[in-house]
């Protein structure tokens, strides 16, 4: 039994989330305390508890101490059981960072599996649809698996109701170098609202134009939802390249200017591109654990996020792979396995 003190290092949500798909992957059972102890607000929320539902549903798991507000639990692993899955959050909570949870586990079981996830879909600190489907899975699939995510209705904070199907072919991991994300394609900025004023998106396109200011005119463009979805708004901007499509993206909140989200969000892409790295912030960290799974491999990228030292670390616990993270003389990071 592995055990782990949720306060360590980012101490969020992604600890939970890590240990329960390397318990599946290793049948090594584990037991947290101080769970999201890093966090303003400690604890399982509503979607933190679905993840580990379902985590403990395609593993035959046995799971104690899931309520939302609890900060232990344990969590016994069996065999992972691949299948037609149904799991529904229930709030806004990312349906993405349930996917997190159960994708890999399932890549290598042995029979496809279909997964409908209900909740949200574009929201605050966690993977938008778009991510999913353009960054993460098109570099996943390269490892062999088949990977196909559809998204059927767009779930926004604080109301949630989306919608997605994800469908997966298992594989082997193949040992893939993503060195290079190659020559720069296309890049766009697509600004949603649902039930909100549509000027948001106007502001919104604007404030990163001044920072992307070498994208084309017709990169930037407003995309009204219905109504009946919102109120909801989210910023994606794309760059797509020959190897690579990376996603950052901004989702609007009460008291913040729409302005400030765009930029913070386009200065993260123009980073991105400047760093002339494969992996931005966020794919950084998703990575860690397919490659350590494939016991090989190795990809170049910013700075290691917390999140992304906080996994390594995880996963050198459960498999005993250990991430070297080093920086070349640009200023560019490669994540390799030692
Ligand atoms: P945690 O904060 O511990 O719940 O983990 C959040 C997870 O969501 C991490 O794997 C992050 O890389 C990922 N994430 C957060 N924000 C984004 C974003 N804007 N785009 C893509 N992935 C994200």
């Amino acid at each position: 039994m592995i055990t782990i003190d949720g306060s360590e290092g980012e101490g969020g949500g992604q600890v939970l989330r890590y240990a329960a798909a390397l318990a599946l992957l290793t049948r090594e059972p584990f037991a947290i305390t101080n769970i999201r102890g890093g966090r303003a607000k400690p604890g399982l929320m509503r979607q933190h508890v679905t993840a580990l539902e379902a985590a403990a549903a395609i593993g035959s798991a046995e799971c104690s101490g899931l309520a939302v507000g609890s900060t232990e639990l344990t969590f016994r692993p069996g065999a992972v059981v691949p299948g037609e899955y149904h799991f529904a959050i229930g709030t806004a909570g990312s349906t993405a960072l349930v996917v997190q949870t159960v994708l890999i586990p399932l890549m290598l079981a042995d029979a496809p599996s279909r997964i409908v996830i209900e909740g949200g879909t574009h929201a605050a600190s966690a993977p938008p649809f778009e991510f999913l489907a353009h960054t993460l899975l098109p570099v996943l699939t390269r490892m062999g698996p088949g990977l196909s995510v559809t998204l059927d209705r767009h779930g926004f904070y604080p109301r949630g109701g989306g919608r997605i199907v994800l469908d997966i072919t298992p594989a082997p991991l193949t040992p893939i170098a993503c060195m290079d994300r190659g020559t720069f394609k296309a890049g766009k900025v697509e600004a949603l609202v649902a039930g909100i004023p549509f000027d948001i998106a106007d502001r919104e396109l604007k404030a990163a134009r001044k920072v992307l200011a070498d994208w084309p005119d017709d990169a930037f463009a407003p995309v009204q939802l219905s109504a009946e979805l919102g109120p909801g708004n989210a910023l994606l901007i794309t760059a797509e390249c020959e190897h690579v499509t990376e996603v950052m993206s901004a989702f609007g909140q009460i008291g913040i200017p729409a302005e400030r989200l765009a930029k913070t969000a386009a200065k993260r892409m123009a980073g991105y591109l400047g760093s002339g790295a494969f992996a931005g912030p966020y794919l950084q960290d998703q990575l860690l654990l397919p490659f350590a799974m494939a016991r090989q491999g190795a990809f170049t990228t910013v700075k290691p996020s917390e999140h992304s030292r906080t996994a390594a670390a995880l996963i050198a616990r459960f498999t005993g792979h250990q991430f070297i993270f080093s920086e070349d003389a640009e200023g560019r990071w490669l994540a390799s396995l030692g």
